[in-house]
C-alpha cells in the first residue's frame, strides 16, 4: 500500500457560490465542477491547485454533518484527503494501529472514489481522507 499524494482539502463553507470567486477570481484557481452529494447532504465545488485540489463543501440541510461543523467551530478546514493506492490495506493497517475508523469500509464520495474517514482523535486533530481512484 502506498500514498500517492494530498489528493484534496476540504473547506466547510456555508455557501459555495459566496466563496467561488475568492478561489478562483483571487487566488487564481481553475473551477473544475460541482456536484451534489445527497447521502452526506452536501454540495461540492472543485478547484485545482497543482497536483491537488481545494473542495469547498456546503451544507444542502440544516442536519447536514458540515452545517453542524460550521455551526460548532465556523467555516474553514474541515478535512484533509490522502491518495492512497489500495484503500482497503490502507484501512486495515489503521485497524490494526487501533486508529478510530469512521468508516470501517469505504464508500463512495465525490468523483466516484472511493473513501474511507479517519477520526480526528487518532490523527492530532485532523480529520483524515482516506481516497482511491475507483476502477
Ligand atoms: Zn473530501
Amino acid at each position: 500500500m502506498s500514498v500517492e499524494k494530498i489528493d484534496h482539502i476540504g473547506i466547510a463553507v456555508e455557501s459555495i457560490e459566496k466563496w467561488l470567486g475568492f478561489y478562483t477570481d483571487v487566488l487564481g484557481l481553475d473551477y473544475t465542477g460541482s456536484e451534489e452529494i445527497e447521502e452526506q447532504k452536501v454540495r461540492v465545488a472543485f478547484l485545482k491547485i497543482g497536483e491537488s485540489q481545494i473542495e469547498l463543501l456546503e451544507p444542502t440541510s440544516d442536519d447536514s454533518p458540515i452545517a453542524k461543523f460550521i455551526e460548532k467551530r465556523g467555516s474553514g478546514i474541515h478535512h484533509i484527503a490522502v491518495k492512497v493506492d489500495d484503500i482497503d490495506a490502507a484501512l486495515a493497517r489503521h485497524h490494526e494501529a487501533g486508529a478510530h475508523l469512521i468508516d470501517k469500509e469505504p464508500r463512495t464520495g465525490a468523483h466516484n472514489m472511493r473513501i474511507a474517514f479517519i477520526h480526528p482523535k487518532t490523527s492530532g486533530g485532523v480529520l483524515l481522507e482516506l481516497c482511491e481512484e475507483s476502477t
